[in-house]
């Protein structure tokens, strides 16, 4: 296992299978005290609901402590650079900092102040190894084997760091990956298959991952209105219809924007699993790096 979680790309095939395991085996068993006497500190630049519990879950389901830095209160405002900060947490002596920032990079750049782990929690439209994780783990438990399936990532595509994890891992892992979205919301730089028209591949794909649109990170307008966006993107009971499909999404969700109230409630639609897989993964991440 690499020292720090910053990209997927610090993730060999081995490792990925590994934490993927033992994520399996925290989902199906009573979890042990492995971070017993430890103490993580989770410092969050952006807004989160689901990464940031999940990760303070998964330290008290294997018996750590948790510090999470109220940014609104710290010295960040008073302009300390993050780097000061992550060192003076370290001095603390933290076994481990989950960060999330707006920008790309910050847990790369924070890596070279600390001496304890740095997991990263979503750095800009950089990367969420984390999250293509626990995509991956929903996968994997519905499907078995991996390898030759096809998943179509639907949306805001150049600035999703959800996107970005998931392409690398999906793709080492066997599975062909379509990315579907409006021009100005394709990834230009990507080799993959691309199309605008979902109903063009919604015959062939064994999973759709839905992805908000990322409003915090446009400068500008680029688009009419979700709305807009929604009648050619949202991913509808209709759409669906009896197919064999399963449906992704990191959250928040934009209801009936992404995908729709009647396919939120149905049993393929996997949010919820997404979610609690997240804790079991979180587990595994931090049992890894901390204790090895
Ligand atoms: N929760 C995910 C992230 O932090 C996806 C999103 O915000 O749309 O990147």
């Amino acid at each position: 296992m690499p020292k720090h979680l910053i990209s997927t790309n610090d993730l060999s095939i081995n490792d990925i299978n590994e934490i993927l395991d033992e994520a399996i085996s925290y989902k199906n068993a009573i979890p042990n005290n492995t971070l017993e006497n430890k103490l993580i500190t989770t410092i969050f630049f952006e807004n989160s609901t689901r990464t940031l519990s999940s990760f303070e879950i998964a330290v008290k389901r294997l018996g750590g402590k948790v510090v999470r830095l109220d940014i609104s209160k710290s010295s960040t405002l008073k302009g300390e650079t993050i780097a000061d900060t992550a060192a003076n947490i370290n001095a603390m002596n933290t076994d481990a900092i989950i960060i999330r920032h707006q920008s790309a990079g910050a847990g790369n750049y924070l890596a070279k102040y600390v001496t304890c782990p740095i997991i990263n929690g979503g750095d800009g439209a950089h990367a969420h190894p984390t999250q293509a994780l626990l995509d991956t783990l929903t996968m994997k438990l519905h499907f078995k084997n991996l390898e030759g399936k096809k998943i179509a990532i639907v949306g805001d595509i150049v600035n999703s760091r959800v996107a970005t994890s998931g392409i690398d891992i999906f793709s080492r892992l066997g599975m062909e990956v379509i990315l579907v979205a409006p021009p100005h919301f394709q990834s230009i730089s990507n080799k993959l298959r691309q199309t605008t028209n979902i109903k063009e591949i919604i015959d062939e794909v064994d999973v759709i991952m839905s992805l908000r649109t990322q409003t915090e990170r446009h400068n500008n307008q680029i688009y009419g209105s979700l709305k807009d966006y929604a009648s050619r993107y949202c991913i509808t009971k209709d759409l669906i219809g009896n197919r064999n499909i399963i449906i992704l999404h990191p959250g928040p969700v934009h209801r009936n924007i992404d995908i729709d109230d009647e396919m939120l409630k149905d049993s393929r639609c996997k949010v919820l699993s997404q979610v609690s897989n997240g804790v079991y993964i979180r587990m595994a991440i931090l049992n890894r790096l901390i204790n090895q």
